[in-house]
């Protein structure tokens, strides 16, 4: 079946720019409107996107000459920001080696050597590591898990998941089926995804009392549905793309002991919440439990590449080896680039933090005990930044809320945002700002300084004002 091709000229009538031709960034802005689909958009896209040359420090460098503070670390990955030397020689390095070969079969040291580093990193408990390609991946991998663990008991009817509202796991369909159902697009996949079992979102935000009534409803949901469901999986602490909201750790250790108590898996999903965004190194630690499957991603790489894992208690690797093999091994599992760059990018987050104006050197080991490491240092004194450049902004005309946590400061009106007005002012005020729904909301590249935060809050507030009330 032929679509009709979109007005204007075929595919050839743009030729690619070559070195030197002063219409460069006019033609591939063209040739980008033309062919490229971005995320979420339609095609042709509504708005059309700004052409990136370079980047460096916590500084997009657009093609026309504009320097923006980056306040999105690429969607919460660039936490090193950009072409930090250490980073970069470490995949120049694993270049020299080689730039993959496949998992099957084979291993090499940068993978070995990352697991191994999870393992040690990530709460006690959590001793075996699947690496996989992207977050989404990482949660599919997840949920075999739990549905394997289950089978592997010998327990065929436990199915389903369970989760509360408010949650983001992903675009692909099982993650996709546990987002929260009214504000992802569910609607497009009525009678597509697979059902799964729904409590309401987690009430609150990170330091209100814990809700009694809420932590009732929660170990309820789980004795309810036992018999059904093989795992619970949520956002530990901050709910991101489903809402950008916080919750008090309490709800996290009621899931822990009522899922424990009936053998049903708890898989935290931490693509954005881990190496350090929440204050926490993962935000499994605000509540001192650790969960039977942990998925991580973007920040492991610090945003160099992309790079997933699944990690997973012994009991659940022995409950799904019970029953056969794990179903599942990506072309590009295990990519020796993208492990090489995760073990420079936690090697650097680990260590000790430099001195000020020091050049940036390759660490040679965590931080000696009692040292505060260097992401806890970057991530107190942007939360410091956040809380009082964004105070102000709570007093604003349309402006419902204002939270910060770690380093994540989040901006909520009470009307949808109008995306265009909203970017514009954001870059006119020299900030790179990707706001969605309701939230103009920030998470910046940790070596962003105090004049860089001061400067992001002063763009979200001009985001803010510029939304039409
Ligand atoms: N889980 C969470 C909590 C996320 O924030 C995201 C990405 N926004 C994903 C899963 C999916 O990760 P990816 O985009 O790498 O597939």
């Amino acid at each position: 079946m032929s679509a009709p091709r979109p007005a204007g000229p075929g595919p050839t009538s743009a030729p690619l720019p070559v070195p030197g031709d002063s219409h460069r960034a006019d033609r591939l802005r063209e040739l980008d409107r033309r062919h490229v689909w971005h995320p979420y958009a339609a095609l042709p896209p509504a708005m059309a996107p700004l052409l990136v040359d370079s980047a460096a420090g916590v500084r997009l460098r657009l093609a026309d000459g504009r320097e923006l503070v980056d306040g999105m670390s690429s969607w919460w990955a660039a936490v090193h920001g950009y072409r930090h030397p250490v980073l970069d020689a470490a995949v120049t390095d694993q270049l020299g080696r080689m730039a993959h070969v496949m998992f099957g079969g084979l291993t090499h040291e940068p993978a070995v050597r990352l697991a191994q580093t999870l393992v040690e990193i990530t709460p006690p408990g959590l001793e075996h590591v699947f690496l996989c390609d992207s977050g989404s991946v990482s949660v599919e991998v997840a949920i075999k898990m739990g549905l394997q663990y289950q089978l592997g008991r010998g327990r065929p009817g436990r199915r389903k998941l369970a989760t509360w509202r408010g949650g983001y796991h992903g675009d692909t369909f099982h993650p996709m089926s546990v987002c929260d159902p009214e504000g992802g697009m569910h609607h497009l996949w009525r009678g597509v995804l697979p059902a799964q079992v729904f409590v309401s979102a987690p009430p609150g935000d990170f330091a209100a009392a814990p809700d009694e009534s809420y932590l009732a409803e929660l170990v309820d949901a789980v004795a309810r549905h036992a018999d059904e469901i093989a795992a619970v999986i949520v956002e530990p602490v901050v709910q991101g793309t489903g809402g950008m909201r916080f919750h008090h750790p309490a709800y996290l250790r009621a899931l822990r002991e009522a899922t424990a108590a009936h053998d049903v898996l708890l898989i935290f999903d931490e693509i954005a919440t881990g190496f350090g965004r929440t204050g926490a190194f993962f935000a499994a630690e605000h509540a001192g439990v650790t969960p039977d499957v942990l998925c991580l991603g973007k920040a492991l790489t610090g945003g160099y590449l992309t790079l997933a894992a699944a990690l997973c208690t012994p009991e659940v690797a022995v409950g799904i080896s019970a029953g056969g093999v794990l179903a599942h091994g990506p072309t590009f599992m295990g990519n020796p680039l993208a492990c090489a760059v995760a073990n420079a990018s936690i090697g650097l987050l680990r260590a000790a933090a430099p001195a000020a104006g020091a050049e940036p050197v390759a660490a040679t080991g965590p931080a000696p005990a009692g040292v505060v490491p260097a992401w806890q240092v970057a991530v107190r004194r942007i939360e410091a930044g956040l809380r009082d450049g964004l105070a102000p902004v709570a007093t604003l005309p349309g402006v419902r809320d204002v939270r910060v946590l770690g380093a994540i400061g989040v901006v909520q009106l009470d009307r949808p945002v109008d995306l265009a007005a909203a970017t514009a002012a954001a870059v006119d005020a020299g900030v790179w700002l990707r706001p969605f729904r309701d939230l103009i909301y920030t998470m910046p590249p940790y070596p962003a300084d105090d004049d860089d935060v001061a400067r992001i809050a002063r763009a979200m507030a001009a985001a803010a004002v510029a939304v039409p009330r």
